[in-house]
């Protein structure tokens, strides 16, 4: 969808891995992998390779689906100085990642098809296939509904106003009536905008001792049931994007259990941080919705385990150093993730927890995204070769120097990680071998 270049007939390099573990339809098996002209073209042992095949030692390395990001803040066009989609499609490399959403929350926002297309044509040389999701309203500013239909037409099959919630039921309902009727997915940031009051940080104990003013969960778990509410009036495939708190979470799995068509992801930082991490003001840790209490912690990553969480989602939202550099109320709201994602989440939930990794970093996402065909799912032969192959007990800090993004906001420095992308390929393509990104 993306236009991206596969190259003439013929020129794909042909890798086998050798001694790996892959990630097949029945679990894990230490297995040979073969990728040539674009596919895995074998799974086996003693595969016979063809002449001029690159072999990869991947003994202690496990081979995935390449991973998917369905919540992806690239900045480009308006944000240059802070990411571009060259930029972001790197860091997504180096962090397993094959497919991202981007969001629309760029200048001018991607609210109509010609948007959509500059999107598409920017990434034609990305390191990793990009998907624009569709704004809401014009402008995303939350006061008449974007040309839904337009880019449904165009492919888009995921539409957001992120960066803020619509804030008007009726417009929400007219929105999710037309999403409806098209099959589109609807989601939502949610976050009434009157509760948040300007917040900076979670409303509680912490907030409190530090005198700094909180955004209520309440102001998360209020438009999450009204879109729960609405998503049974109308029908629709309803998304809650990077839900945080245990209310909204139990309020999705009731939801689920009386048959509603809605998934929710959640960000690798809302599995890992909280707001006692805001001790020391400083603004890294400053995100939307705000990092919250350990027992939100708790709930978010035991629904992880049992199946309520869809997806992880980066939330990737990069900010030039300058910008977050000032008072934690001035600071915009936001981190990077792209390249900690996997090694974040793979620390919370096991390393050896593969088939679980891959379901909410690849397969679920990719259903989400509608890009199920090529991404996510078990390695089989004859799927597109959209690969990473991580090494899942590496316990890595991530340096600045690494960092990829053009912003550095990363709050996991100095916290180790566990589990690291090693090659990252793109339809058979090297994206990253050995930790290096191939351009
Ligand atoms: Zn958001």
């Amino acid at each position: 969808m993306t236009g991206l270049s596969m190259g003439e007939e013929g020129t794909h390099p042909t890798f086998l891995f050798r001694g790996g573990e892959v990630l097949g339809p029945a679990g894990l098996e230490k297995t040979d992998l073969l990728v040539a002209q674009g596919v895995i073209a074998a799974i086996g042992e003693a595969i016979e390779a063809p002449s001029g095949t690159k072999l990869v030692d991947a003994s202690g390395h496990v081979v995935l689906p390449g991973l998917v990001d369905i919540h992806c803040h690239t900045r480009q066009p308006g944000f240059e100085e802070s990411e571009t989609l060259e930029s972001a499609s790197r860091a997504a490399a180096l962090g397993g990642y094959t497919a991202i959403v981007a969001m629309p929350n760029t200048e001018p926002a991607i609210d109509s098809v010609p948007m959509v297309s500059y999107i598409r044509d920017l990434a034609k040389s990305a390191l990793c296939e990009v998907f624009p999701a569709g704004a809401i309203t014009v402008g995303r500013k939350g006061e008449k509904l974007a040309p839904i239909a337009e880019m449904f037409g165009a492919g888009v099959r995921l539409f957001t106003d992120d960066g803020a919630g619509v804030q008007d039921p009726l417009l929400a309902r007219r929105a999710m009536e037309y999403m409806a009727a098209l099959g589109a997915t609807y989601a939502e940031h949610c976050e009434d905008e009157r509760l948040a009051n300007r917040g900076v940080m979670n409303e509680g104990a912490v907030s409190s001792e530090l005198g700094v003013p909180g955004i209520p969960p309440a102001s998360e778990e209020v438009m999450a049931a009204r879109d729960l509410i609405l998503a049974r009036l109308t029908g629709v495939k309803l998304h809650l994007l990077h839900i945080s708190t245990a209310q909204t979470l139990s309020m999705v799995e009731t939801a689920k259990k009386a048959g509603l068509d809605v998934t929710c992801e959640v960000t690798p930082h809302h599995l890992m941080l909280t707001d006692s991490n805001l001790r020391a003001f400083d603004s890294v840790f400053k995100v939307n919705p705000p990092l919250r209490e350990q027992a939100d912690v708790d709930s978010l990553v035991q629904a992880c385990f049992e199946g309520t969480v869809d997806a992880i989602a980066t939330d990737h939202a990069p900010h030039s150093l300058h910008s977050k550099e000032t008072t934690l109320d001035a600071a915009p709201f936001g981190m990077i993730g792209l390249q900690t994602a996997f090694g974040v989440a793979s620390k919370v939930l096991g390393s050896g927890n593969s088939s679980l990794l891959v379901r909410l970093l690849s397969t679920g996402p990719a259903k989400i995204a509608g890009i199920e065909r090529h991404h996510g799912g078990a390695l089989h032969v004859g799927r597109t070769a959209n690969l990473c192959v991580v090494d899942p007990n590496l316990e890595w800090n991530v340096l600045p120097e690494e960092v990829a993004s053009k912003s550095k906001n990363t709050p996991f420095g100095g916290i180790g990680l566990e589990g690291k992308v090693v090659h990252t390929f793109l339809r058979g393509e090297p994206t990253v071998l050995f930790g290096e990104a191939q351009r």
